[in-house]
């Protein structure tokens, strides 16, 4: 067969055919429509030919990288559409950057994402290079250093129960006082040293002086202070630490199905009874109570005997701190 270069490529593997077409010349089959139709079977066979970048689009990556440095990058794929960049902030935390580009770059603005507590919302104009985007994101983890110093403080000196790892963008955690006793914060990542929003877990009889002395404390609460600290002044408690306690005093499995986790619940429902105690996930309670003959139900509250101590318990169902019955346990005051 007689033709250009390129339509020999585009007939790589398609020998078989052509010598079968240049069997019938007589066909009305020339050159030209069969260029057309094996170029319309390539296209169909192997739809990413479509949207390959014109040779500029690398050409601009590679230069906007040199810009930047490519110590920053971690990781390309393949198609040069998808980078990862590492950034360090000021406390000396490591945070990744991952940046889709589009294949009109940087005429379109690129996709970004990050493990952040806040939206990244980076402002890009079709003049923007992937230094200016570095130097935006650089700033956003400027501004959440504060935060991230209130968590890892708690992290590190306390025994976290939820959530089991915490990533950068998780602005909750559950810390262990007692046994089956806890603390839900719940810090805002744009003031992280005003009063988070707290809950407290456990037990009617051990939640009640802490609740008191929550509402009665607030007022100390001093934002130049870091939050557990202030947790420490305002409950008048000292959290048990990984220096002091294990973290297997904490984590008693549920009473029902003896495990710790289920699906990712932790057994946070205590049977009322001061003598009891003893820890269910709200999964298995529920389940246990509902099955039992004496078992009533008062709007959403379900009553039915502790599979331990025989006393009656209750279920507070569709809220998160369910046990808690009194409102006010929830804080959301701020002192701002
Ligand atoms: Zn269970
Ligand atoms: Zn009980």
């Amino acid at each position: 067969l007689h033709c250009g270069w390129e339509l020999k490529h585009l007939l790589r593997g398609y020998e078989a055919i052509v010598k079968q077409v240049n069997q019938h010349p007589n066909k009305g089959l020339n050159e030209e429509v069969l260029r057309v139709s094996l170029q319309e079977v390539g296209l169909k066979s192997r739809p990413e030919c479509c949207s390959i970048p014109p040779p500029q689009y690398y050409a601009q990556i590679i230069s906007e990288m040199e810009t930047l440095g490519w110590d920053k990058m971690v990781h390309i794929d393949m198609e040069f559409q998808t980078l990862k960049l590492k950034a360090e902030d000021s406390s000396g935390r490591q945070h990744m950057l991952t940046v889709r580009l589009k294949a009109k770059h940087p005429a379109e603005a690129p996709e970004c994402s990050a493990d952040l507590p806040v939206p990244l919302s980076v402002t890009w104009t079709p003049q923007s290079t992937l230094e200016q985007l570095y130097s935006q994101f650089l700033l956003v983890l400027e501004y959440l250093t504060e935060f991230w110093d209130v968590l890892d403080e708690i992290d590190e000196k306390t025994w976290i129960l939820e959530p089991e790892n915490p990533s950068r963008s998780d602005t909750m955690r559950r810390i262990a006082i007692g046994n089956n006793l806890s603390i839900k914060v719940e810090v805002d990542p744009r003031h992280p040293k005003m009063l988070p929003e707290c809950c407290l877990l456990g037990a009617e009889h051990a939640v009640t002086p802490l609740r008191n002395k929550l509402n009665a404390n607030m007022h100390l609460w001093n934002p130049d202070s870091s939050v557990l600290h202030n947790l420490r002044d305002v409950l008048e408690i000292e959290f048990p630490s990984p220096a002091t306690h294990e973290k297997s005093g904490f984590s008693v499995e549920c009473g029902i199905c003896y495990s710790y986790r289920l699906e990712s619940a932790i057994p946070d429902q205590v049977c009322n009874d001061p003598r009891c105690g003893q820890p269910f996930h709200q999964a298995c309670l529920y389940e246990w109570l509902r099955a039992l003959p004496t078992c009533r139900q008062s709007f959403s509250v379900i009553f039915g005997e502790c599979p331990y101590c025989s006393k009656v318990t209750r279920l507070h169902l569709n809220t998160y701190s369910q046990y808690i019955s009194a409102p006010d346990c929830c804080t959301q005051q701020s002192l701002s």
